[in-house]
């Protein structure tokens, strides 16, 4: 039987998901959703970062395979290298069941190879930047870029003898990015191997469900399979390392739920990265998944001030765009209301964040109420891009609330895999108006909104659904509040009541 294909896909999913390079190849298609609207918009992004990237290079001579299919665009780019065409787009290379179809294979005349006095890199064109900071702070080329690169590297090698030293990428701005493949090759060689596993299906891993699991295909087959085997990974932050649990016994969550913590502190059960406070709470998350039932715990507090602004921000990645910043007041003796600045276009984008910044001037003692790090983290950003006043940014800083961290991670717990808002905030009863409320979507509506900017509908698509998030922030917060109160009426009602 002929060996299954492996792709560089293949090798970009390894980095993300095991269990994904085994269903794809082995999965059952039926099994498999519709890729989403956002998926179709990266895809279309991709497309688009490579069209605009070559109509840049001019006149110059490219032999362009975009429209042929696997085997003919491999007899195509033999022949293109073999006459030394100078670039070749979308080339294929074959090697075995390796099949390989790089964005360019550009001609080099500073080394040799069995074509001649010259050899092929392959260059990828990305939509993204290679180059990132690590959570160390020390920057780190993209490993899923840096694998796809040594992919092609690998099947050219066995072509034209040899590779160039070192690795390269065209960055979302045009420019190009180099990395050396030498500290990669390690596990690039081991990724190999896995997938070949994998693709064959002699292995299939298990699935990791995880909120990167949301845009992915499998989704409804994973969650089914993770809710059947009652698997860890249904318990909110336990990820990967649910391979090192198993290993010690500690396969589902009915095993966390009953485990003595204290047997997992040291060898034989030792738990790599665990300490105790980590399966304490791991322990707690597993006796509410098996009840059903949410648990809040006492300690928190909120901010004694007269207005409340419940802020969400919505930006578009694949333009590196800021396209709405939305909010819900409330203050006494009003009603509730939302408001919002809204770019229109992305070139808008500096006109609203400046009129933004206005609005947080005249904002006096509040509390922002948020439902991640993400509305920090991009207005610092847009501060340094626009130099704005960074006092403004010192100010709103200091009086942003966290609801996510400070809140719902550190003081509740949820039968759920995942505390995004999306999922707390349909459990106690919260509604989104769409029926797809995502923060994908929304970034692909946009995109439709700046397709179509004469139709209503679109822009009211979106504002309708940045409003929603505001006021499910609203919800939960009412909600952890009137825990307490009900906490502090069965305290004063005394030991005879129950609540
Ligand atoms: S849904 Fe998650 S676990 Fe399943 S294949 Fe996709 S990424 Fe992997």
């Amino acid at each position: 039987m002929a060996l299954k294909r492996i792709t560089a896909q293949d090798l970009y999913n390894y980095t993300k998901c095991l269990h994904r390079v085994f269903l794809d190849s082995n999965g059952n298609p039926s099994e498999k959703s519709e890729v989403s609207s956002f998926v179709k918009l990266l895809w279309e992004v991709g497309l688009q970062t490579e069209r605009d990237y070559i109509s840049s290079l001019g006149d110059q001579e490219i032999t362009d395979l975009q429209h042929l299919a696997v085997e003919p665009a491999f007899q195509e780019t033999l022949s293109a290298m073999e006459r030394g065409s100078p670039i070749i787009y979308q080339g294929c290379l074959i090697h075995e069941h390796f099949v390989g179809r790089p964005d360019l294979l550009v001609k080099r005349e500073d080394s040799s190879s069995r074509l001649g006095p010259f050899l092929y890199e392959p260059i990828d064109i990305k939509a993204g930047r290679g180059w990132e900071e690590s959570e160390s702070k020390k920057r780190k080329f993209k490993e899923h870029y840096a694998f796809q690169i040594l992919f092609y590297r690998f099947l050219l090698e066995k072509i034209q003898g040899t590779v160039s030293p070192g690795g390269r990428i065209i960055n979302v701005d045009k420019e190009i990015e180099e990395f050396d493949p030498v500290p990669f090759e390690e596990r690039f060689a081991q990724a190999m191997q896995e997938v070949q596993r994998l693709v064959s299906g002699d292995v299939s891993s298990e699935p990791v469900l995880g909120s990167h699991c949301t845009m992915c295909g499998w989704f409804t087959r994973c969650y089914r399979w993770v809710k059947a085997e009652a698997d860890p990974t249904g318990l909110f932050f336990v990820g990967k390392q649910k391979f090192a649990m198993k290993e010690v016994g500690l396969r589902t969550i009915a095993d966390i739920a009953a485990m003595e913590v204290d047997d997992y502190l040291a060898p034989p059960l030792k738990i790599p990265r665990m300490g105790k406070k980590s399966l304490d709470r791991m322990k707690e998350r597993a006796q509410v998944a098996l009840e059903g039932k949410p648990v809040i715990r006492p300690g928190y507090t909120f901010p004694k001030v007269e207005r409340e602004i419940y802020f969400d921000i919505e930006d578009d990645p694949t333009r590196g765009v800021v396209y709405l910043f939305g909010y819900v007041i409330c203050e006494p003796d009003r009603s509730a209301r939302y408001e919002y600045f809204w770019a229109k276009q992305p070139e808008d984008e500096e006109r609203t964040v400046r009129a933004f910044w206005t609005f947080l001037q005249s904002c006096g003692n509040v509390v922002f109420y948020v439902y991640s790090h993400k509305e920090r983290t991009t207005l610092k950003q847009l501060m340094e891009r626009y130099g704005l006043d960074s006092d403004t940014f010192e100010s709103y800083r200091v009086k942003e609330y966290d609801l996510y961290q400070q809140l719902v991670v550190d003081y509740s717990d949820w039968p759920t895999f995942s505390y995004g808002i999306k999922h707390i905030a349909k459990w106690i009863g919260f509604q989104w108006r769409d029926l797809d409320p995502s923060g994908a979507n929304s970034i692909a509506w946009y995109n439709d909104y700046l397709n179509d900017p004469g139709n209503p509908s679109l822009m009211q698509r979106i504002l309708d659904y940045n409003e929603d998030d505001c006021y499910a922030m609203l919800a939960i917060k009412q909600h952890f509040e009137r825990y307490r109160s009900e906490v502090q009426a069965a305290i004063d009602r005394g030991p005879q009541d129950d609540i």
